[in-house]
């Protein structure tokens, strides 16, 4: 099967389920965990932060953030595609009690003139705006990454306005691993991070929550109360630490197979354009003549799997368990569809 659907359907290697089998565990809502621990002590290190909190999913780690940072009726700004808004199920509404201030920016990302544009005057009849939330790189942008000074301006609007600064860093590594970019800058602009381990870097579950002691402290607690406070789950946490060991430097990999089936894509009868593609995400916009759901399907009649992203579109991801074989099958494939 050529999965190209995204880099979540990445299976454990033997490798990082040898590193699972053999870590310690304990209880992890008593922190008696010692693998857990020490993945959160590694991940707040890296990007010179106090404390960090392991969860389920990216979406429980925004969910908490954005509880945490704000109070009911606030308002949080951020792009109109990012996944805290678009992918979350209405999280922010329906967790948080939040209002939203959506900007139309560049393929995800906005600038520091947006941000200070949206942030509401101290007006009785308006939300109070609290918190800017970032997506470095933006999914449903096709994968883009952010100018780093862009950011650093933010943050100063922020500071200067009161507002907490979040990263949804589901894909921070991809970013990273592009610009040689270090994880303590992405720590000094931002007051929280989270980030995923089961996307590009291969892991089954889960997701890390990064700031100061004072809000990883307030959102264990919320945590416990979404329900996601877990027991055993070093064998989880031993997955993490082994991809931010072995799995990061290699998403680089994955960038250069994503360039060749944008490259092979471009080539194709039936699409009009590719998106920027600066990392592992591919998006292709399809020809007006051509429907959606045949390529979809006629892709899949050759086992390849993509996904309809928007309408006329479709995404490819790049993955840890597609290799330059399956490349090369891919693009012949692309090539002859239609
Ligand atoms: C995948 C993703 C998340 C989190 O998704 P989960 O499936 O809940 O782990 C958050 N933000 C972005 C940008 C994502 O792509």
């Amino acid at each position: 099967m050529l999965d190209y659907r995204s880099d979540t359907v990445t299976r454990p290697t033997k490798a990082m389920k040898e590193a699972m089998m053999n870590a310690p565990l304990g209880d992890d809502v008593f922190e008696d965990d010692p693998t857990i621990n020490r993945l959160e002590a590694k991940a707040a290190e890296m990007f010179g932060k106090e404390a960090a909190l392991f969860c389920a999913s990216g979406t429980m780690t925004n969910q908490i953030a954005i509880n945490v940072h704000t109070n009911p009726g606030d308002e949080v700004i951020c792009d109109k595609l990012s996944h805290i808004y678009y992918y979350e199920g209405g999280g922010i509404a329906r967790n948080s009690g939040a209002s939203v201030m959506l900007l139309d920016g560049d393929h995800g990302r906005f600038t520091a003139e947006m941000v200070k544009n949206a942030i509401n005057p101290d007006d009785i009849h308006r939300p109070i705006s609290r918190l800017v939330s970032a997506e470095n790189t933006c999914n449903k942008g096709g994968g883009v990454i952010w100018d780093s000074e862009e950011l650093e301006k933010i943050a100063l609007v922020c500071k200067r306005n009161g507002l907490s600064f979040h990263l949804d860093g589901a894909r921070l590594f991809n970013a990273l691993i592009e610009t040689g970019e270090s994880t303590e800058s992405v720590g000094n602009t931002f007051d929280t991070i989270s980030i995923c381990l089961s996307k590009g870097l291969g892991c089954p579950v889960g997701s890390l929550l990064i700031g100061d002691r004072q809000f990883i402290k307030h959102s264990r607690r919320v945590r416990k109360v979404f329900g996601g406070g877990m027991r055993q789950a070093g064998m989880l946490a031993a997955a993490g630490i082994y991809a931010l060991d072995h799995n990061v430097e290699r998403l680089k990999e994955d960038h250069e197979r994503g360039r060749e089936i944008a490259e092979s894509l471009e080539e194709g009868s039936w699409v009009r354009s590719v998106m920027p593609s600066q990392t592992n995400i591919i998006v292709a916009e399809l020809n007006d003549n051509v429907s959606q759901n045949v390529v979809l399907d006629k892709l899949k009649e050759k086992d390849v799997h993509a996904m309809g992203f928007g309408p006329g579109r479709i995404r490819f991801v790049t993955h840890l368990d597609i290799n330059d074989e399956m490349i090369q099958k891919t693009k012949q494939i692309i090539q002859t569809l239609l």
